[in-house]
């Protein structure tokens, strides 16, 4: 059976890249070649770009409602569509049919924002500011933006990017994540059938040459990126360098501070579902665990919640944690674990190489994983491990927790489980993270928010959905008019002054 090309879309079509460098594309739970990904050309990423910047010319001016009703129809799509886009990212991708499904509806989510966006994008009008004078401002579109998108979301972040992007009126280049692009290549699919334009939504694969090529492009205005902080700070400097305006959602170190006057059944349930879920391969996951006082105590019922969570191929019904994205992510976690050991950490429960029949032997599982006695200067915590570990800490009191927490260079999010209305507020004013859930382990923010993850996690000052983002991909002008008549004929002035 031959394997299927990935294509590129440019100005409508999906095309075959003429590229020589091309990329498998695997299913992480069987091993098994779904399809071929191209590394598309320098000619390919220029054409891209000048599709998007000549459908910017009449975009731009589409009205409001138009636009709106494009999003709409997508959004109906969509729904129709979720499983059959589910089942795609749950074979390129290995995350569970439901959690897959769950990640669709994420990024439906914004597309059903973007379909309201118009009252967000009106500016501001000041009337007689100066005698016959008004000031208002019109929020207009940059031109041709672009998105760069990681593995483990490869529906919601493109949908956090392009719906946003093309409803404030640019036009979009996007880039998705060269180990996953099918699935976003479905819901391309989705949005040319909902009526959006050709070349208004371009899509080109590849990796660090494609992302360079997209940095250095004279003809892109603005760049969203979500991945790594290694990557990202280099696009971040890459792409500003070239004059560009730039957004960068980056890596992360997320912690939970669990108080003993928890709701403790709840609390327990959730911390295994946010640290195990997605096999741990959420910006938004919860690695760090800090049990406070006599919560310490709880690390074996912990243990009991994650031993009872079945590995395996996510398209199985049943299964709760899938495999790693791809050999060398298993790798990389299998040796973090190694490293905890010999770091001095407690392994409470080794998820290394668990067993599996079929085709599912060789795939890249690490099963949930539990170490407590962790420190801070322990690799396992120095690094974002990506897998399915949770490192247990404890403390005092809630203010040590906090300065732990205040004290690691990454701000994406962070949890609080108690029933205490002071601690959560204590919590909520010192804890120096973007997104901080009460009782809540993964609090991204729905779409009428921005995403908002701070200090290390981020590059950029505006998050890549919600309000924020209409002034990420807009140009703010200022207009001061006024109209001569003949009450207001003067003479020549030379201040600077408004009469
Ligand atoms: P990654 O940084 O490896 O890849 C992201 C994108 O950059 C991909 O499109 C990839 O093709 C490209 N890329 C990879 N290496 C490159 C290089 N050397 N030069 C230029 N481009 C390159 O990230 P990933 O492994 O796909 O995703 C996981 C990471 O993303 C984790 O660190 C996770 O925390 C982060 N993430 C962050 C958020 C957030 O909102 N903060 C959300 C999801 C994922």
């Amino acid at each position: 059976m031959s394997i299927p090309s990935v294509p590129l879309l440019i100005n409508g079509e999906f095309v075959q890249s003429k590229t020589t460098e091309w990329r498998d594309v695997v299913n992480p739970a069987t091993q098994e070649v779904i399809a071929r990904v191209p590394m598309a050309t320098q000619e390919e990423l220029d054409a891209a770009v000048a599709a998007a910047k000549e459908a910017f010319k009449t975009w731009r001016y589409t009205p409001i409602g138009t636009r709106a009703r494009i999003f709409l129809k997508l959004q109906q799509l969509i729904r129709e569509n979720i499983k059959e886009v589910a089942a795609i990212l749950t074979r390129e991708q290995g995350k569970t049919l439901p959690d897959a499904e769950g990640d669709v509806f994420r990024g439906l989510e914004v597309v059903e924002h973007a379909a309201n966006i118009g009252t967000l994008q009106m500016g501001e009008f000041a009337n007689n500011v100066a005698g016959g004078v008004d000031t208002y401002t019109i929020l207009q579109p940059l031109g041709v933006c672009a998105g760069i998108t990681p593995f483990n979301f490869p529906a919601m972040i493109p949908l956090w990017m392009f719906p946003m992007a093309i409803a404030t009126g640019n036009t979009f280049v996007l880039k998705p994540s060269e180990q996953d692009p099918m699935s976003t290549i479905r819901l391309c699919e989705l949005a040319l059938e909902a009526g959006i334009p050709a070349g208004v939504l371009n899509v080109v694969h590849g990796g660090v040459d494609v992302v360079n090529g997209i940095c250095d492009h004279k003809d892109i205005k603005a760049i969203s990126f979500v991945g790594s902080t290694g990557v990202g700070t280099h696009v971040y400097n890459r792409a500003s360098l070239a004059g560009k305006r730039v957004q960068c959602m980056m890596g992360a170190k997320n912690h939970a501070i669990v108080l003993p006057d928890c709701n403790k059944e709840q609390t327990l349930n959730a911390l295994a579902g946010a640290s195990f879920g997605a096999a741990g391969q959420r910006c938004m996951a919860l690695p760090v665990v800090i049990l406070v006082g006599e919560a310490r105590n709880w690390v074996d019922e912990i243990a009991e919640r994650a031993k009872g969570l079945k590995v395996g191929n996510g398209a199985t019904p049943g299964v709760d944690v899938g495999p790693l994205v791809n050999k060398n992510a298993r790798a990389r976690v299998d040796n973090l674990i190694a490293s905890g050991v010999e770091q001095g950490a407690t392994l409470v429960l080794d998820g290394r190489n668990p067993q599996l029949e079929g085709a599912e032997a060789n795939g890249n599982f690490v099963g949930p994983t539990l170490f407590k006695d962790v420190t801070v200067d322990m690799d396992i915590y120095k690094q974002e491990i990506f897998g399915p570990v949770m490192c247990v800490m404890g403390a005092e009191t809630l203010e040590e927790a906090i300065q732990i927490i205040n004290d690691n260079p990454n701000g994406n999010g962070t949890a609080l489980f108690t029933q205490s209305g002071a601690a959560a507020h204590k919590f909520q004013e010192e804890i120096d993270v973007g997104q901080v859930g009460i009782n809540v382990p993964i609090p991204v923010p729905v779409p009428l928010f921005s995403f908002t993850g701070s200090r290390a996690s981020k590059l950029g000052d505006l998050g890549p959905y919600g309000k924020q983002v209409i002034t990420f991909y807009t140009q703010t002008k200022t207009i001061t008019k006024r109209w001569f008549d003949e009450a207001n004929a003067g003479g020549v002035h030379t201040t600077i002054s408004l009469k």
